[in-house]
């Protein structure tokens, strides 16, 4: 039988580790055809010598000499810097697994799109900034999205048995956070190392940051809102602290229909990469006792700032929620590399979204292109540095 083929940008990270746990372990229906990292070397290089892929490409360009001696096949093909990440999503495979954090990840979304094939999604920057030009090309070279987001996974498998209903309202279930009863004091000691660990997911460390100021959850929203074709009056916020109700949808039948698991990345994967046939092996027993004691909150989100921004953005759409993405993913670093503090990451956005906004015209029927997108996210960052910088 012929092995499914797969690319994976973004090997190297917590969900790439998923996918190709999930691959070691059915090597005889899948084959790996792309590797690729930022600049983890060591990592991409063992991962080359186990899995054997046809290419691999790093994006920093300095350590390709390391990649080339330390790699064992003699017919494996080389890429190397942004550009090279991008000719390595012009290999075709089966499917393609767009697992790079933040909008790095969209040139080669966009490019491995031209070159068939499923794609998997979890880079959900790319999508908050340029949904509607993923979608567009998708449909013109006819590849099917799959989410690997966890929530929008468990609403994608709802809605795949429910097709002739109508949807009311789509839940996103929410840990909240580590963080999520802390004062306003305690807050304020919250270093990086404390952000980074998540109480019940183990994730990046980007993401990770983004689940404790609840802006994962923004940007879900605004996800969702492009994966579902909804209303985003329709996407709403749930706290579960238990993360064991993954996503809920209401129908117009007055049908709740939920999706439970334990939180592990390695489930929404597997059924994407599995998709459409399901795997009927591994069985795995369900501890029905999981679904004890579940809580859902509703939320005020106007309590919630990056919730409020979130919704904002998405309302507003045209540049708004490519600023809010671009501003996040600056200040989130600058809080990871110490030069502001876990309370300014938001304070920080807000200040950008407004300054940014107003020094940007774009008219609001204007069709956005990949190059629009690109030239708002720059500015976005330059004016989200300078903020940064006079806070610092
Ligand atoms: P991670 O930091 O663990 O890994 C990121 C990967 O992207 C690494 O392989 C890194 O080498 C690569 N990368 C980073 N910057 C790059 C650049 N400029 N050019 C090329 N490659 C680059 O992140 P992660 O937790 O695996 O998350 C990846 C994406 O999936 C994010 O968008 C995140 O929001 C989304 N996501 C992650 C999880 C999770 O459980 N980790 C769940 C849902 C969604
Ligand atoms: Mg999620």
């Amino acid at each position: 039988m012929k092995r499914t083929s797969i690319s994976i940008f973004g090997a190297t990270g917590s969900v790439g580790k998923t996918a190709l746990k999930i691959i070691r372990e059915n090597k005889d229906k899948f084959k790996v055809n792309v590797l690729t990292s930022n600049t983890n070397v060591e990592k991409l290089v063992d991962l080359a010598n186990e899995f054997n892929p046809f290419a691999v490409a790093i994006a920093d360009e300095s350590k390709i000499k390391i990649l080339k001696e330390e790699t064992a096949s003699n017919d494996l093909i080389y890429f190397a810097g942004q550009g090279g990440i991008i000719e390595a999503a012009s290999i075709n495979s089966d499917i393609t697994i767009a697992a790079i954090v933040g909008l790095a990840g969209l040139k080669p979304i966009l490019e491995s799109v031209k070159h068939g094939g499923n794609l998997c999604i979890a880079n959900k920057e790319s999508i908050v900034a340029a949904g509607e030009i993923i979608y567009r090309e998708c449909e013109k070279y006819g590849t099917r999205i799959i989410p690997l987001d966890s929530e929008h996974n468990a609403i994608f498998q709802i809605l795949e048995g429910n097709k002739d209903l109508e949807i009311r309202k789509i839940y996103l279930t929410a840990s909240g956070g580590p963080f999520y009863n802390f004062s306003k004091e305690d807050l304020r000691k919250v270093r990086p190392e404390d952000a980074v660990k998540n109480p019940n997911w183990s994730m990046g460390r980007k993401i990770s940051v983004d689940s404790a100021t609840l802006m994962n959850k923004g940007l879900e929203i605004i996800e969702a809102k492009h994966l579902f074709k909804t209303d985003d009056d329709q996407i709403k916020v749930l706290i579960h602290r238990q993360s064991i109700a993954h996503g809920i949808v209401a129908f117009n039948n007055n049908a709740l229909i939920g999706s439970f698991g334990k939180p592990d990345m390695i489930y929404p994967v597997r059924y994407a990469l599995f998709w459409p046939n399901g795997q009927l092996e591994q069985r795995e027993d369900i501890d029905i006792n999981i679904l004890n004691d579940l809580s859902f909150i509703e939320i005020d989100e106007n309590n919630f700032i990056a919730l409020k921004l979130a919704r904002e953005s998405v309302k507003r759409g045209n540049i708004y929620p490519i600023i809010l993405n671009a501003s996040n993913e600056v200040a989130v670093r600058s809080f990871l590399e110490e030069r502001i503090s876990f309370l300014d990451i938001l304070v920080v956005v807000q200040e950008s979204i407004e300054y940014v906004s107003k020094s940007i015209q774009i008219r609001s029927n204007h069709k956005m292109k990949v190059k629009d997108i690109f030239e708002v996210d720059n500015e976005a960052r330059i004016k989200t540095d300078e903020i940064i910088e006079m806070r610092h």
